[in-house]
């Protein structure tokens, strides 16, 4: 393998699983400084203190929110924002700097870095999250299910421009396949050849050897739109992993990054999922770095008695501080708490100034294009919009306002979303201000059909009545790792649903219409052929077509175009979804461009895109007294329930 070379002069190389044993090594460490660490035979000289610090889900969020107007990492104490990388960057050199003396110290990351944001975004471009997290000092990341939203040659184009910079840290992904003969998988391919994405790594610090590797969970490899790419099974591979780290590599400490997720035991308490089933079945993983599932562990979850698993939560809202002491072979876990970064903590000036010359590019790449800026003020706000994904009538101003966007961009009959792909809320904070960047957080994911710049395009099909109610029946079973993230949201449309009802069958009525022309119920059982048009964003369409897969053929439907033909010949033939989505449509460019909702600019035909049709659609919102922006409207009618639940 061969190491990379980040700054010409000064070599950065870990301890390869091949080539490095016992050799002196070179690790980078907080900006600016390089430590140099004398490797020494694995501990057998008594009791050794050893320090994690973590995050996951990052998810691109290099600025604090919200609103993205309020962050101000240079004044303390002044805004209620949470997460900026300035700021985790200061704290992760204060945390290496304190625990130092007692030990090593390892940064580890545990995927789902990119897409989420305006900076996620133009990650194919600048690969900067790999370079940003290089530069706060992180041994090591692994893949997300988000990293693969571009697919995998876009995921294998952001890497490489972290490589060629020379910044990036080891990407430790374990149970990925990459031998396909694909052309877009030659990216990876390549740089799995150099070494930047790896099986698993030997990091030999502080007199112990730790051997990290990666996992991407089963569940989470559903949503992973890997392409060509498939993903072995997890626990499998965790064995394997185990074995080569504990007798080849001789390493003292096991962690494994993975990403599978937790979720909530009977009691309520996130002790369950994926990440703790994976330390029950291989008990010769010492620690478990989760993600996936934005959850907050605040006490480590101990499992067999001995192995932490641990997570953050996500948008780098928070640092995980994990304290284990090694004596004779006996790891012990001392102490695990979660920092919340907050505006108690200044930003680094080197990584804000690097966050501020980025903003240039995403304009560029993104917002330029379609009119937009990335700081620029769309609306005021006068209270909370929140994506909450348990709390329906919470959520309800935001469901309402991003699908009444999605059906005033199309003029379809019905705007559809979920929960859970609007991944962030709107809030007033000091200002009332939400600007560009804010908005694109709400619909930040995916990309376009036949245009491949970021963020889902709006994509049309024709349904009969009960083909809608088989989106419902479907997005209307409740996934336990992601409570409420499917629910369905819905404008010009409202329904009764009864969760008491069988499953398939919960969905009592739908209406066609709305909050000023009243509605009318449409047939549900078949009878009626009548098609009706419906948009939602590519990135949920996917899903959508994917339903009589996912439910083996008890939710039928078929996404037909306005003369009622089918949209794609390749419904019939799809894969099994867990093996990657993307085959599920055709591949861009070749989809038939009647199906994808189109808007002429000034220069050539394009898709709208998600989040352009939220911020047109704000654009376009009555200005109130006074004041030079529209104004979000939060009455009754902007609160209207569309989503009717019996009893
Ligand atoms: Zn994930």
């Amino acid at each position: 393998m061969k190491p990379i070379d980040p700054r010409g002069n000064k070599s950065f190389a870990v301890a390869s699983s091949k080539t490095h044993t016992r050799r002196e090594v070179l690790v980078s460490a907080t900006i600016g400084a390089v430590f140099v660490l004398h490797g020494k035979p694995a501990a057998a000289d008594g009791k050794k203190t050893l320090t994690i610090l973590h995050t996951n889900d990052i998810h691109s969020n290099f600025v604090g929110m919200s609103p993205e107007a309020d962050y101000t990492p240079f004044s303390l104490n002044d805004d209620k924002t949470r997460g900026g990388l300035a700021r985790l960057a200061t704290l992760i050199a204060a945390r290496k700097a304190a625990r130092e003396a007692q030990g090593p110290v390892l940064v580890l990351d545990d995927g789902d870095y990119s897409n989420g944001t305006a900076f996620g975004a133009a990650t194919r471009e600048t690969g900067s999250e790999l370079q940003l997290l290089f530069r706060m000092g992180f041994d090591a990341t692994t893949f997300g299910n988000h990293e693969f939203d571009f697919g995998p040659d876009g995921l294998g184009t952001s890497i490489a421009v972290a490589a060629r910079a020379g910044r990036t840290p080891p990407i430790v992904v374990s149970n990925i396949d990459l031998s396909k003969d694909d052309p877009t998988l030659v990216d990876l391919q390549r740089l799995t050849k150099e070494g930047v994405i790896r099986r698993h790594l030997v990091i030999e610090r502080g007199g112990l050897r730790f051997g990290i590797f990666g996992l991407l969970g089963k569940e989470a490899a559903i949503y992973t739109s890997g392409g060509a790419a498939s993903f072995p099974d997890a626990i499998e591979t965790a064995r394997e992993m185990v074995t080569i780290l504990r007798e080849k590599e001789k390493v003292d400490v096991v962690i494994c990054l993975s990403h599978g997720g937790l979720q909530a035991g009977k009691d309520g308490r996130f002790t369950e999922g994926e990440d703790v089933d994976l330390a029950k079945a291989v008990p010769g993983i010492d620690v478990v770095i989760s993600g996936h599932s934005h959850t907050e562990v605040h006490e480590a979850i101990i499992v067999n008695g001995r192995t932490p698993v641990v997570q953050t939560g996500k948008y780098g809202e928070n640092l995980g501080e994990l304290v284990m002491t090694l004596d004779g072979g006996k790891l012990t876990v001392e102490s695990y708490r979660l920092i919340p970064i907050d505006d108690t903590i200044a930003g680094d000036h080197a990584i804000a100034n690097e966050i501020d010359k980025l903003k240039k590019t995403v304009t560029e790449v993104v917002f330029a294009p379609r009119g937009y800026s990335i700081e620029q003020p769309l609306a005021m706000t006068s209270q909370d919009l929140p994506n909450t994904f348990t709390d329906i009538a919470a959520g309800t101003l935001l469901a309402n306002l991003v699908t009444d966007a999605f059906r005033k961009a199309t003029k379809a009959d019905i705007g559809l979303n979920a929960n859970g792909a609007m991944r962030a809320g709107l809030t007033p904070g000091k200002s009332g201000v939400v600007t560009v960047y804010d908005v694109f957080a709400v619909a930040p994911l995916g990309a376009g059909a036949v245009d491949s710049t970021a963020g889902s395009a709006l994509v049309t099909a024709y349904l009969t009545g009960q083909e809608v109610k088989n989106i419902l029946e479907f997005l209307l079973i409740d996934n336990p790792v992601h409570p409420g993230e499917t629910f369905p949201r819905a404008s010009g449309m409202r329904f009764r649903y009864d969760l008491s009802r069988p499953r398939f069958d919960v969905v009592t009525a739908i209406e066609l219409g709305d909050f000023d022309r009243g509605y009318s119920a449409i047939d549900i059982t078949g009878k009626d052929a009548r098609l009706y048009s419906l948009t939602s964003s590519l990135y949920v369409g996917k899903i959508l077509v994917a339903i009589p897969n996912y439910t083996k053929g008890k939710l039928f439907l078929v996404p037909k175009n306005k003369e009622g033909r089918p949209l794609t010949s390749k419904v019939e033939a799809l894969d099994d979804p867990r093996h990657g989505t993307p085959d599920l449509l055709p591949p861009p460019g070749t989809m038939d461009q009647s199906s994808v909702a189109m808007a002429t600019g000034n220069g050539p035909v394009r898709e709208i895109k998600e989040w352009q049709a939220v911020m047109d659609y704000l654009r376009a919102l009555p200005v109130k007294n006074g004041s030079e922006l529209p104004t979000i409207p939060v009455d009754a009618r902007a609160a209207e329930v569309r989503a009717i639940k019996a009893g």
